[in-house]
């Protein structure tokens, strides 16, 4: 029996043939065990005419080797071409993204010599649901979706994370001083999940100042956890201030699965030139190794790639004169590395795994909390070309039933309605809120909302879309409306 791991692995495009040919070529020479089955995926997937990018065939591999080491691909514009990047995350359940963004100072340049920060990205949630919406001519709604389960996965990951690779400090970002519900839920998590790791300091920062402080200040953060977007926008942000892009790898973290790659993407513009920087590919792969329990490769690989770096043999995104020694192609450095196996860095802090730094720990997952939920409305999303609010909502009041009625109107979030002021700006879409009339939190029937449907599509109305507005344990499921 072989005893090597089978994994699967895509070359992708642009840079990806390249740096994935030399990543997978330094792997082997620092003795990695891998036993490779290689599909297609991307642009030319696509561009065959298959809007996923990826055949069925490419499936059955991924979930016979269950390990994807993955060049990044191209994604064509418009066409209705789906992120791959994307649907293997969610399909292949890999919640947790880890992005390791370290500094290589004085070896290579960043104003930020001592940054060493995780980020741990929310995979699955968030805007990246992908479920959008066109509602009127004028208006387009992008759901962001979090699960208490998604946020305990995730914030869980991140102080095991921690707790296993000597972390000191998780951060969490996020902005529920206005998204109350969605990121307020993965900050009341976060602080929930804290509690159970009391020797890890825990803090919370609302993201646009936790932003502003990442990118002037990294080494004050440690390990850091946020929804989606978020860590996508902000590990790109940490791995080009630490000193390139084409530096960070990444892993990408599920209960049965998990892929590997380099943070950046395609980089076509550098394709077959022989210059792009394999290290982000390449430290995603260590990540792999550690994954897979290739302790050994792992340190050979990540030392010797260090020592290249302190030597000064670097490719063009991170080449300067008077730090660098060497500008080399993407061939010569893999050469470089493997020139190295074995050595050390002097300098910089010797790479040194534990088999657990990467794997998942088991756990259950908490039970949802039991609640009572009382229907109590609903917002009936209607098109109209009346900007006026208070014409449009003084004729649209006239309309009860069983004793519901109108009780504001917002557009784009704004009341419009019963006060309407001229400077508002109105679009065509309408957020019309319907409750009971003498207690706005009393319990209704899914009948009567029909009912109140009925008339108002009667009366010659256009109802785009409803929500229903739920209470939870007596506390409402639904935002307020501004300047109500
Ligand atoms: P990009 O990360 O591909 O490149 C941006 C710039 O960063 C490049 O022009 C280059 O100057 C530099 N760069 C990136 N990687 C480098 C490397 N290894 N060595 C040296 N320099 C490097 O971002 P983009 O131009 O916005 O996207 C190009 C394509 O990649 C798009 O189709 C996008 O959808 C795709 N993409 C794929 C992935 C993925 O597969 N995981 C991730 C992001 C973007």
């Amino acid at each position: 029996m072989s005893l090597k791991t089978p994994i699967t692995v895509a070359h992708g495009d642009g840079i990806g043939p390249e740096i994935m040919e030399a990543s997978l070529h330094i792997l082997s020479e620092g003795g990695a065990q891998l036993e490779i089955e290689t599909i297609e995926i991307g642009e030319k997937v696509y561009l065959r005419g298959n809007p996923a990018g990826i055949d069925p065939s490419a499936w059955e591999s991924l979930r016979r080797t269950k390990v994807f080491y993955k060049a990044p691909i191209t994604t064509p514009q418009g066409g209705g071409f789906k992120s791959l990047n994307v649907t293997a995350r969610k399909k292949l359940g890999l919640y947790a993204n880890v992005r390791p963004c370290v500094s290589y100072a004085p070896f290579v340049d960043t104003k930020h010599p001592k940054m060493d920060v995780i980020i741990v990205r929310e995979n699955e949630e968030d805007l990246y649901a992908g479920i959008e919406y066109q509602l009127s001519p004028d208006v387009t709604e992008c759901l962001k979706l979090i699960s208490r389960p998604g946020c305990e996965k995730i914030v869980r990951f991140a102080f095991e994370f921690a707790k296993v690779n000597n972390r000191k400090k998780v951060t969490c970002f996020s902005k529920d001083n206005i998204m109350k519900m969605t990121d307020g839920l993965f900050h009341k998590v976060f602080d929930e999940i804290a509690t159970e790791y009391p020797e890890i300091v825990n803090e919370h920062w609302i993201v646009d100042i936790g932003a502003a402080k990442l990118a002037d200040t990294p080494e004050a953060f440690d390990v850091l956890v946020m929804a989606n977007l978020y860590g996508d926008i902000l590990s790109d942000v940490a791995a080009q201030i630490a000193g390139s892009v084409g530096l960070a790898g990444s892993a990408n973290i599920g209960t049965a699965c998990s892929m590997f790659e380099a943070i950046h993407g395609s980089a076509p513009r550098r394709a077959g030139q022989n210059l792009a920087n394999p290290s982000g590919l390449l430290l995603g792969g260590v990540m792999m190794l550690v994954h897979l329990g290739q302790i050994d490769a792992a340190d050979r690989v990540h030392n010797a790639w260090l020592k290249t770096l302190e030597d000064g043999v670097h490719t063009y995104d991170i080449y300067k004169e008077g730090v660098s020694r060497q500008k080399v192609g993407t061939k010569e450095f893999a050469q470089a590395v493997v020139a190295r196996m074995g050595q050390k860095p002097e300098t910089l802090k010797p790479a040194s795994y534990s088999k657990d730094a990467v794997k998942r720990k088991e756990w259950t997952l908490k039970s949802s909390p039991n609640v009572k939920v009382d229907l109590v409305g609903v917002d009936l999303y209607i098109g109209s070309k009346e900007h006026n609010g208070k014409v449009f909502g003084d004729k649209l009041h006239q309309i009860t039933h069983e004793g519901l009625e109108l009780m504001v109107i917002s557009n784009r979030g704004v009341a419009i309605w019963p006060e309407f002021m001229e400077e508002t700006f109105t679009t065509d879409s309408h957020q019309c809120r319907f409750t009971d009339k003498a207690n706005p939190s009393a319990a209704v029937t899914q009948k009567q909302i029909l009912g109140l449907m009925g008339k108002v599509v009667d009366a010659g109305y256009d109802i785009v879309k409803i929500e229903t507005l739920r209470n939870f344990d007596g506390k409402s499921g639904y935002s307020q409306v501004q300047g109500q």
